[in-house]
């Protein structure tokens, strides 16, 4: 399915000034850089337009500071963007337009009305463009000012490359999948991932459930989960699921694997049984750890689970920082067809099929060039 909004690839740069929204909230510890793999997932965009317009604005939020926190300032990041860009990087710590070919605004969360999306920031933004470039996939399922506010006053707001290979891998999930369409979910907490459980029942062939978010529904089973994570609350939204019209595609953990009276993994046959409907699935999304991995006692659920997904041939979609976290200790990486590099907006975007900062982008049927 192709895009039906613009991006940087459909438009004209020559003379143009483009403001990019990215998401460089990359971990800092004593003003050092310790994974730069969202500045390295922005540079095609980034690049791209250096290569054509007359200049290159970038913003970005980082962390959540308190106001204006030198700890938080983008000034960090200013040594490693030069170097993989191999090029001079003017930062800017107020909102002015600059002359500089290549200009980074200090952290957007510095500036008020960021998060409140005020309507004067987000002119101000507008102003310094005339094409806004949303390659934030990240920061997408937030309305901020300079996600969705500069987006709605900006001449022109089309998606950078990142933004749309997201969108497009997402679709391939999300919209007409190859099936059957397996999808894993698991991790901590049912009550935030409900309505992405929701959502995917509606468009898998199989929603597979482990790690804590599973115990609640195992309780709703009669099982006696003891001291497990479980959240009482959302017992009536668990037997609904599993008694509901749709509860054959539903599958839980048919063993687990306790510390005292906690269940911190999935046991053999629940293992066994994912196997079993990876091997079956041509499309697979995965989201959540199935015990907690971060113990290498209770990985061996979650490890196992990504090596059958990465030894399928389906095509495999996963996302959230844990699972990400996950794929790495599973050392998989190479082999799942693609990772999403959003938390809460991969999650928003399965739940939704779209996000805030998507939907604000200006439409293909609407632009005449
Ligand atoms: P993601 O960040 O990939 O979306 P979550 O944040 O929802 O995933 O969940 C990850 C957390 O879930 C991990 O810290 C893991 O330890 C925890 N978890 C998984 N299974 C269990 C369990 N049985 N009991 C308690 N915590 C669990
Ligand atoms: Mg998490």
């Amino acid at each position: 399915m192709s895009l039906d909004f613009l991006t940087i690839r459909d438009i004209d740069l020559q003379n143009k000034r483009i403001l990019i929204r990215e998401d460089f909230n990359v971990p800092i510890v004593n003003e050092r850089i310790t994974n730069s793999a969202r500045i390295r997932a922005a540079l095609p965009t980034i690049k791209l337009a250096l290569a054509q317009a007359k200049q290159v604005c970038l913003v970005s939020h980082l962390g959540r500071p308190n106001g204006i926190e030198e700890q938080y300032s983008l000034r960090n990041i200013v040594p490693m963007l030069q170097e993989l860009l191999d090029t001079s990087v003017y930062f800017s710590e107020g909102l002015e337009r600059t002359s500089h070919k290549l200009v980074l605004y200090e952290n957007m969360r510095f500036f008020p009305g960021e998060i409140r999306d005020d309507v004067g920031l987000a002119n101000k933004l507008a102003d310094l463009c005339d094409i806004f470039v949303m390659d934030a996939f990240g920061s997408a399922h937030r309305a901020h000012a300079s996600t969705v506010g500069v987006a709605e006053h900006a001449p022109l707001a089309v998606a950078g490359l990142l933004l749309a290979t997201e969108v497009e891998n997402l679709n391939r999930v999300m919209h007409a999948p190859k099936r059957p369409l397996v999808a894993i979910v698991g991790g901590a907490k049912v009550s935030s991932k409900i309505q992405v459980l929701t959502s995917l029942l509606h468009v898998v062939d199989k929603l597979i459930i482990g790690g804590g978010m599973a115990n609640t529904f195992l309780s709703a089973q009669g099982v006696d989960v003891k001291e497990s994570l479980y959240e009482r609350d959302m017992l009536p939204v668990a037997h609904e699921i599993i008694n509901g019209p749709m509860a054959e595609k539903v599958v839980l953990p048919l063993d687990v694997v306790w510390d005292g009276n906690k269940i911190m993994d999935i046991g053999e046959k629940s293992c066994a049984q994912i196997k079993q409907h990876v091997n079956n699935a041509k499309t697979i999304l995965w989201n959540g750890p199935m015990g907690v991995f971060e113990n290498s006692l209770y990985a061996t659920g979650t490890i196992e689970t990504a090596k059958y997904i990465a030894e399928s041939d389906a095509y495999s979609v996963a996302g959230g920082g844990d699972t990400i976290a996950a794929i790495d200790v599973a050392k998989v990486q190479d082999s799942i067809d693609y990772i999403s590099t959003g938390g809460g907006a991969f999650l928003e975007y399965i739940e939704n099929k779209t996000l805030p900062g998507i939907k604000v982008l200006t439409r293909k049927v609407e632009y005449v060039s």
